[in-house]
This record gives structure tokens, sequence and C-alpha cells, in this order.
């Protein structure tokens, strides 16, 4: 007790110097968070030696002395696998890190010279960045927040569209046979819920990404408990709202409203409480190249997914995180991941798309006030641009390795600069490939722009 109140203490005192700073990396699975800690943990350790980082003023005018990993300060939360990520991109061949699956954290100490030496200004000085990784899919939640299980019910299953609802039709088959009245089963509701949490993963592997609840995908050590088993009720739909409230507990219909209320007090709430409302800056990645070769379903359920999961970043005054937890991120920045899937000439377009894509929510955080800037990068560069000559004419290409192991010379597509119509998906073909990560030949891992992002969000604590 005494040595957490000392350790808040020295957090408290250290934030007040501006010498720590919390940074949250998040994105939907896949969205590239375990490649984008990796790369930014090996940026800052080669800072002053062979990271290229020159979009970073502290690390052009020579100042980033460089960082080291010390201990993290929250001893419950697991630490980053930075090692083990390291240990696969050097291994031959080249693969990808492991994603992590939860919430992990990483300590680093950063060394720089401040840029003006006032009197009491030693010549180094010390920022402990605290570098959080947590999947996207657990903001998807927030809304449940605002639900009753009757409402939540009734909301997921009336937005769902057409390819969505063919995913979920074994599971509706089973559920709409279930009498909200009736008294529970326990087996038949594990039953039906696996069947839920399996028609969520389907959908996930089919591309889509508005998916609820986020814990569903990414159980961890909740695997197999009863929170995890509820779904929404299809006999709900057209049920009589005081009739339903007036349930023995026993009931079908009280135990799912009983099990999506612990799920809400025990696994929602503590993780905005415990964690993202200390979080100072945050980072959102988003796989747009992805989205834009699943076609426009999956476009469009992407866009819908963003809009749920910016919502935990707007912190209006009527707001729901605002009234519930007095979030306090100053900055944020939302990149588009895996630039390198294209030729260097579309990464402006790559960036207004998601901005475009981000329109709404970019808005409201503008209104705001959140700072807020939206760029695109590869966190690890996987391919490299060249110039082809075709009858005279000179056309941009990537050169790089397929994860099959092949060596290819391509013109993945053109990015569209604006949300795509109709008609973009008829005619455009894309080809954007899965590429190997590059090997290693020491030093830093190449990259596209990390170093703007790592600016963004703490250059100026390294003033
Ligand atoms: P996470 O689930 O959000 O942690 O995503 P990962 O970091 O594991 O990335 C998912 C996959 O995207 C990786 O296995 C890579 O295939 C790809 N990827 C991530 N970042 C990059 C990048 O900068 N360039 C390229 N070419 N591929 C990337």
């Amino acid at each position: 007790m005494r040595q957490s109140l000392t350790r808040e203490l020295t957090n408290l005192i250290e934030r007040g110097r501006d010498r720590q700073l919390r940074l949250a990396v998040t994105g939907l699975s896949r969205s590239g968070k375990t490649a984008f800690l990796t790369s930014l943990v090996n940026q800052l350790r080669h800072a002053g030696l062979e990271a290229r980082l020159d979009l970073m003023p502290a690390a052009r005018e020579g100042r980033l002395l460089g960082a080291r990993r010390v201990s993290q300060p929250d001893l419950g939360v697991p630490r980053f696998p930075y090692d083990q990520a390291m240990a696969a991109l050097d291994a031959e061949p080249p693969r990808w890190p492991e994603p992590t699956r939860g919430i992990s954290e990483l300590r680093l100490s950063i060394r720089y010279r401040p840029a003006r030496r006032g009197l009491l200004r030693a010549d180094t000085a010390e920022l402990n960045l605290d570098l959080f990784d947590y999947p996207g899919e657990w903001l998807l939640d927030l809304p449940l927040l605002g639900h009753d299980y009757l409402s939540w019910s009734r909301a997921m299953l009336a937005g769902a569209g057409e390819q969505r609802r063919a995913l979920l039709a074994e599971w509706e088959r089973v559920a709409a046979g279930l009498d909200p009245t009736a008294e529970a089963n326990e087996a038949e509701l594990a039953e039906v819920a696996a069947l839920y949490a399996h028609s969520l993963q389907a959908a996930r592997e089919a591309g889509f990404a508005n998916l609820q609840p986020g814990r569903f995908l990414l159980p961890g050590d909740l695997e197999g408990a009863p929170v995890l088993q509820f779904f929404p009720l299809p006999a709900l739909a057209d049920a009589d709202d005081s009739a339903l409230a007036k349930l023995p507990p026993e009931s079908v219909y009280a135990t799912l409203a009983a099990r999506f209320r612990h799920y809400q007090q025990h696994i929602v709430r503590p993780f905005y409480r415990d964690h993202f409302r200390r979080f100072d800056r945050q980072i959102v990645l988003v796989d747009v190249l992805g989205a834009l070769n699943a076609g426009p379903e999956r476009f469009e359920d992407l866009s819908q997914a963003l809009a749920t999961l910016m919502q935990s970043f707007d912190y209006g005054k009527r707001s729901l995180l605002s009234r519930l937890f007095s979030p306090r991120i100053d900055r944020l920045a939302i990149a588009a991941t895996k630039a390198d899937h294209v030729t260097p000439e579309q990464h402006a377009n790559l960036t207004t798309l998601l901005e475009a894509l981000l329109a709404e929510p970019l808005q409201d955080l503008r209104y705001a006030n959140v700072p807020v800037k939206a760029l695109s990068l590869a966190a690890i560069r996987a391919t490299e641009a060249h110039e082809v000559s075709h009858r005279n004419e000179r056309s941009p290409a990537l050169r790089g390795t397929t994860l099959a192991g092949e060596e290819v010379l391509v013109f993945p597509g053109e990015v569209p600069a604006k949300l795509p119509e109709p008609g973009f998906w008829a005619r455009q073909g894309f080809d954007f490939r899965a590429f190997r990560p590059a090997p290693r030949e020491g030093g830093a891992l190449p990259h596209i722009r990390l170093d703007a992002a790592l600016d963004w969000l703490i250059g100026d604590k390294l003033q």
C-alpha cells in the first residue's frame, strides 16, 4: 500500500515536471499495432545512431540521445514482447511478429538535450515514455455502456447488412427458438453463446470490423466464463417491455440481462477506469488498404466501426465518455498503416482517404478542441519503390518478397482520394499483396513516416 502510494506520488511529480508521458497505440485486429510499437521502440533505441528520424526535429538537431527500457510502473499489465518481435523480424526468412491479444506495456527512458538551456536546466534531460498497446475492439464496447440489455439486443439485430446477416444465420436460427420467458437452461445458453461468438469470429475473418461485444473476439483468460455467455435475443424485437421487466430472475431474458450488466460493470468499465482514463496521448491505426482490398460492404463496415471506436475520443461535455470517466488524452494521431503496399505518389491519397473515412469523428474532435493529425505510414517498410519503363513511359512500381517467398515487381493500383462511389468498385482492380519483412542489415528497422507520427506524439516533450 505504502509502496504503491509512493509510486503514485513519484508518478505525479514526474508528470508535473513533464518527465512522464503515457502513449497508447490502438487499432482493430491486424491494423498493425504490434509492428508499430516494435518499430517505435526500435527507432528510439537507435536514435542518435542509425535510426532515420529526419521528420523529428529533436533527432535532426542531434538532441535525441537514445532510449533504454526500464521497468514499468503498472505491475498488473503484461510487458510488451519486444524481444520476441525482434527475434521474428531477424529470423531467416524474416517473419512478422506475433500480434499481441490484450493490453501490454513497455516503459522507455528517453535521453535528450533540451533545445533551450536555461539557468536551471541541466545539459541532458530524461522523459519516461510509457507505451501501451490494446485492442481497438475494446473501444467498440463503449456504446454498450449507454444501453440496457433490451435496447442493445434490438440495436444489434437491426443494423446488419446482407453478407453479415448470412454469417449470423445459423446462430439466428437457433436463437430465434429461445423463449425469453422460459426458465434458463445453462447448457443451452452456453451453446447459443458459443454459436454467437463463432459467428462474430467468422465475420471478422471475412473482413468485418464492426463487431460487438469486443471481448468475444479476444476473450483471453475469460474464455468460457459465463460473463461472455450472452447474446442478443431475436424474440425481443417486438416484445412488450413492461412484461419483460416482470420476468423472474431464472428466466432466459433476466439471466441474459444480468450477464450483460456484469459485462458492462466488470469488463468494459474497468478498462476505461483503470487504463484509458490515464492515457495522455493516443494513436489509432487503420488498415485502410486492407479494407479497400476487401470490397464495398467491408469498407462501409470499417467506416461504421471507426465511427464507433472514435466515440472514445469524443470529449464533448455531453459525451457518454466524459460523463463516465473524464479522460485526459490531449493529442491524437490517426494513421493509415502499411503505406509501403502502394507506390509513394499514392501516399497523399491514402491520407485524404483516411480523413474522408473519419470525416465526422474528426469534425467532432476538432470542435471539442482535441488536436488531431492524420497521416499515412509504414511502421516496418517491406518494399522498395522503383520506376519501370514500358514503351518509353516511366511508371512507379514496388519491389518486394511475398509471404510465399516469391520476388515480385508490381504496381498495386491507385488509391482513391475520396470515399469510393459505387462505380469505383466495379472499375478498380487492386493487387495489395502481403509482403514478407525485408532482412535487416543490423541497425534500425526501415519505415515510412514513423518519425512524423513520433514527432506529433512526443516531440513537444523533447523541447
Ligand atoms: P495487430 O493485430 O494490430 O497487432 O497487427 P500486426 O502488427 O500484427 O500486423 C498485422 C499484419 O499486417 C502483419 O502480420 C503484417 O503482415 C502486416 N503489416 C503490419 N505493419 C506493416 C507494415 O508497416 N508494412 C507491411 N508491408 N505490412 C505490415
